[in-house]
């Protein structure tokens, strides 16, 4: 139980398709993210992208195609030629590989910051609280919160709380970060703050996946940018090419709406 895994953290997700109620929402992604490297995603809303964030760490089941994470299947486990769901605290075990950071901070309101950056590696992980109270400090203090230990998420700004939610989530000690839109819902003058720790993540050599529409964060800490519309992805690589040499008329147009 105790036991926690570690990076590295290479995610392969192969020939992926998602469905609503007959209307497919991905159909057929292929992509491969090389751990220690990071990969923004762009695209218009309702291309898939938060699908295929949830799709990455079994949080929507796909209905055609596999994710991967270091060769290993997420969400089904290999029986001769089947496939068999994980059972639920297997499920559990994997998905705390990938931490999740969401637009919409979602912390606990009535734990202090420290308490929500200490919850899950004690009661997922069963590490001893004791030495993950010393390690969420440390985390805190990375996201630039020192001193705001004992402030509960409505005494925080939206800056302050994500940066929480963040160190919540590198508590986990996770193979790879999925960022939804970790700057959509903050004011404009708090954007900055945030996207300057992902920054700083990313240039520690975590991995991560992270949809944003900041352009500026793309250029600076891509390796990789992927843009995606009506459930494909369009156009992929390094982000001099797609940003300032795209190839694909609808990269284009988006590009010429978000800068
Ligand atoms: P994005 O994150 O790029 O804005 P989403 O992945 O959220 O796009 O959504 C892609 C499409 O799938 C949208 O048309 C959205 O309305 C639809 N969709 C997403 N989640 C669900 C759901 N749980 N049930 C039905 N339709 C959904
Ligand atoms: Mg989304």
């Amino acid at each position: 139980m105790t036991a926690v895994a570690t990076p590295p953290g290479r995610v392969e997700v192969h020939g992926v398709h998602k469905s609503y109620a007959g209307v497919e929402v991905l159909s057929g992604i292929d992509l491969v993210v090389e751990p220690g490297t990071v990969t923004v995603v762009l695209g218009p809303s309702g291309s898939g992208k938060s699908t295929l964030l949830r799709s990455i760490n079994h949080l929507e089941k796909v209905d055609r195609g596999f994710v991967a994470l270091d060769g290993e299947l997420v969400g089904y486990r290999r029986k001769g030629e089947k496939l068999h769901e994980l059972q639920e605290k297997d499920l559990l075990r994997q998905r705390t590989r990938f931490g999740f950071v969401f637009q919409s901070f979602n912390l606990f309101p009535h734990l202090t910051a420290l308490d929500n950056v200490v919850e899950a590696p004690v009661s997922a992980q069963g590490r001893p609280r004791r030495e993950v109270e010393e390690e969420a400090r440390a985390l805190l203090a990375r996201v630039g919160l020192a001193g705001r230990e004992g402030a509960y998420p409505r005494q925080l700004s939206g800056g302050q709380q994500q940066r929480v939610a963040i160190a919540r989530a590198l508590a986990m000690r996770p193979a790879v970060l999925l960022f939804d839109e970790p700057t959509s819902a903050l004011d404009p003058e708090l954007v900055g703050e945030v996207l300057g720790v992902i920054e700083d993540l990313a240039s520690s050599g975590t991995t991560m996946i992270v949809v944003t529409h900041e352009i500026g964060f793309a250029r600076r800490a891509a390796d990789r940018v992927v843009f995606m519309d009506s459930g494909r992805i369009v156009e992929t690589g390094p982000p001099e090419q797609v940003l300032d040499a795209p190839r694909h008329e609808r990269t284009k147009a988006f590009l010429a709406r978000v800068l």
